[in-house]
């Protein structure tokens, strides 16, 4: 069995969870147009009869804003020196290479792999004169020209992964799909559904806590109690709408998504709170379980 770690590395909205969704066929973690989706370093395990292959999915490098920021990009860091393969993921519709990331990639000690997302998006002969400056920068790198959206050369990128991870046994059960209690699952599905309805400066604020969950006997469902934490009472206004309706509408969303994740109707019960400033307070960062190192 070939057995090993991956990091899925690069600037933020170049489809590393988009990746990461498609290789596990769930879709399991917020995607988003907006930079910063992603929060945690969630672990995705794929497990064929081959090879098991244990993704870490890193919070975008951004510059970072204010405490949550740098706490994230310590993350992605550390994420990328501990892995067997490196997955530098880009976007091949953007025409800017970052050289600053490119010398972090070349840093890495170990075989890396440049991910060419997006070639869905950008013409033929663009694409593949872009690709020809990604490869010059990067002349240890094995390539794939991918779509993660369209879920084209998934595969390809999994065989080439295989040849370089060591022999070893299975470091999760074979039906694992994510190394996270459901709980956060769930959370993260709210907050996407927060994001997707929100306008664009506000998500950033939002963190979402799940308080508890209980059984119906009468509706023969389970219930989802769970807070959505903002800094400002303008920005609870915003999260709840005129007569509710903002609120009612993610609550509609993020329960079908979360229905069809646990495979079996459930109830959400969403209140919105406000913690004043929650994203500069390292107390209320340690208690919503990001690790301030
Ligand atoms: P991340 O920040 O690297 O995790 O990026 P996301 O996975 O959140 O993706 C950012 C945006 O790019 C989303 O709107 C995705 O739908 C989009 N995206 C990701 N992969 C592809 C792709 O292969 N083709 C196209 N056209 N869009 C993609
Ligand atoms: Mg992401």
């Amino acid at each position: 069995m070939k057995v090993g770690y991956c990091c899925l590395y690069g600037l933020a909205n170049a489809g590393k969870s988009t990746l990461l969704n498609a290789i596990l066929g769930l879709k399991i973690e917020a995607v988003s147009p907006k930079a910063q989706t992603t929060r945690y370093n969630v672990q995705g395990i794929y497990t064929d009869d081959e090879a098991q292959i244990v993704f870490i999915d890193t919070p975008g490098l951004h510059k970072p804003h204010g405490k949550l920021g740098n706490i994230l990009l310590e993350d992605a860091e550390d994420a990328k020196d501990s892995v067997d393969v490196l997955l530098y993921v880009v976007d091949a519709s953007n025409r800017q290479i970052d050289e600053n990331v490119i010398k972090k990639v070349n840093a890495f000690k170990g075989p890396v792999v440049l991910i060419y997302n997006k070639i869905d998006k950008v013409g033929f002969e663009e694409g593949q004169k872009r690709l020809e400056e990604y490869k010059k920068r990067l002349p240890q790198a094995e390539t794939v020209e991918m779509s993660a959206l369209n879920k084209v050369n998934v595969d390809q990128m999994i065989s080439l992964i295989k040849t370089h991870l060591p022999e070893g046994d299975l470091l999760y059960p074979k039906d694992q799909l994510i190394d996270r209690p459901t709980r956060f699952v769930w959370a993260e599905m709210i907050r996407e559904k927060c994001m997707l309805n929100l306008d664009e400066e506000l998500p950033h604020a939002i963190h979402v806590e799940i308080t508890h969950t209980e059984y119906d006997e009468k509706l023969q469902k389970q219930i989802i109690y769970a807070d959505i934490i903002v800094e400002k009472d303008s920005e609870k206004a915003i999260v709840i709408g005129k007569q509710g309706k903002k609120l009612s509408l993610i609550r509609k969303h993020a329960e079908h998504s979360i229905s069809n994740f646990m495979q079996e109707k459930v109830s959400l019960e969403l209140y919105v709170k406000v913690v004043e400033d929650w994203r500069n307070d390292p107390r209320k960062l340690k208690e919503y379980g990001y690790e301030d190192k």
